[in-house]
């Protein structure tokens, strides 16, 4: 038993931004009788072992067997309670991951679970669950989309039940549709050696390798856009709302996907979960560029007003046409996050090209995760300092804060 391997292996993971994007992604060690599992909202990167939250595992199975109302956001509700009280003494002020109950179903001491662009690639392709039979055969377990929470750790349950009756052991690698990756092994090198496997072979199968080329942060009238955003972002959101920032990016790729409005078309719709808490599920595309003058800044205004009628949401992404991207947040690190997650997907679309091309979330998908408390906590938490998340762990477990009209993909 080692929670420091587990901190080194979750070191190693979450610095890795092949793995690891913007603090996603999440471990746990457990023994016969408890789980040591990640905390909501801790980046793995930086993570000590204080940061795990210690679950009893009893407690924990207990939950598979219990039923919970139909209603999605009550059953959640029912569930997350239940999580909590599953915590051992003395843990009462860390909430655990989301992902908890799907850890420990997983037979395995170790069990590390990512986003990696690579991997996106297959689990948000058109052919991921057919070229995965191809590529791995019985060496993946392939979960269709489910709801992340208590419904995809019945879903994993249950598909682990069926492989167990008809082939065996489970496999150390379930492939989660428009998700993410679980590698299980009982040791750190078993880990390393599931991932490297994996990546390999799908790494040969990639005809392009989205190298995204010299980022420029500065091109055009990419400055005076921003400011406008900036101000837009400002007087349509609620009043009393944090201060907004703008950033702005292009590189090689970016300059492919906003030429115009059909190449932008695969971008319009989110691909994962991680996609939709901290990029939102509604990117607004601006065509044309446009050019100095009074009249762009009304085009703007115009653009966004219309993606505000229809989305009831204030963009976090802002592409305009043959310049580049702009994050949109409250506070400069949600906006960069909110543009690295962006670019995070177009690499995954990149390399679903290999695998019959990308297939977004559906949905029904879209609609829960903008809508999931236990998602915007992780969203709130990961823009406040560590020591004033310590802080605030008991008392906001339940408070959404939301700087954007609307339900759902708060800030
Ligand atoms: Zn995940």
């Amino acid at each position: 038993m080692s929670i420091e391997a587990l901190v080194s292996l979750s070191r190693y993971y979450g610095s890795r931004p092949e793995y690891v994007v913007a603090g996603g992604g999440n471990t746990s060690f457990k023994d016969a009788s408890r789980l040591f599992i990640k905390s909501s909202g801790i980046a793995l990167a930086g993570i000590c072992a204080g940061d795990f939250v210690q679950m009893d595992r009893a407690a924990l199975s207990q939950i598979g067997e219990r039923s919970y109302p139909l209603d999605a956001a009550e059953r959640e509700a029912a569930v997350l309670a239940d999580l909590l009280a599953a915590r051992t003494a003395g843990e009462a002020a860390k909430r655990p991951s989301v992902e908890t109950l799907v850890h420990d179903l997983l037979p395995f001491a170790y069990v590390v679970h990512t986003h990696p662009a690579l991997v996106n690639g297959l689990t948000c392709s058109c052919s991921g669950e057919e070229s995965a039979r191809t590529l791995f055969g019985d060496r993946v377990l392939w979960i269709p989309w489910i709801h992340p929470g208590y419904a995809l750790a019945q879903g994993v349950k249950k598909a682990l039940s069926v492989y167990r009756a008809a082939k065996g052991p489970p496999p150390a690698i379930l492939l989660l549709q428009n998700h993410g990756v679980f590698v299980g092994a009982d040791s750190a090198e078993g880990i390393h050696a599931a991932y490297q496997a994996l990546m390999d072979t799908l790494r040969a199968c990639i005809r392009e390798e989205p190298d995204p080329g010299e980022p420029v942060s500065s091109y055009g009238a990419s400055g005076d856009i921003a400011g406008v955003l900036r101000e837009l972002a400002r007087k349509t959101a609620p009043p009393g709302s944090a201060s907004f920032q703008v950033c702005f990016e292009r590189n090689p790729i970016i300059r492919r996907f906003v030429r115009d409005a059909p190449s932008f078309a695969p971008l319009a719709s989110p691909l994962t979960p991680d996609h939709i808490v901290y990029a939102g599920s509604d990117p607004l595309f601006i065509p044309v560029q446009p050019q100095a003058g009074p009249d762009w800044v009304a085009h703007l205004q115009e653009a966004w007003e219309q993606h505000l009628d229809k989305t009831g949401r204030l963009p976090k992404i802002a592409a305009v046409q043959g310049l580049g991207i702009f994050g949109i947040g409250t506070g400069e690190k949600a906006a960069r996050r909110a543009l690295e997650l962006f670019k995070d997907a177009l690499k995954v679309t990149v390399y679903a090209q290999a695998f019959g091309g990308v297939c977004g979330m559906c949905r029904d998908g879209i609609h829960f995760i903008s809508t999931w408390e236990v998602e915007q906590y992780r969203s709130r938490v990961a823009d406040i300092p560590r020591e004033k998340h310590a802080e605030e762990q008991g008392g906001l477990c339940h408070e959404v804060v939301s700087a954007y009209p609307g339900a759902g993909t708060s800030l």
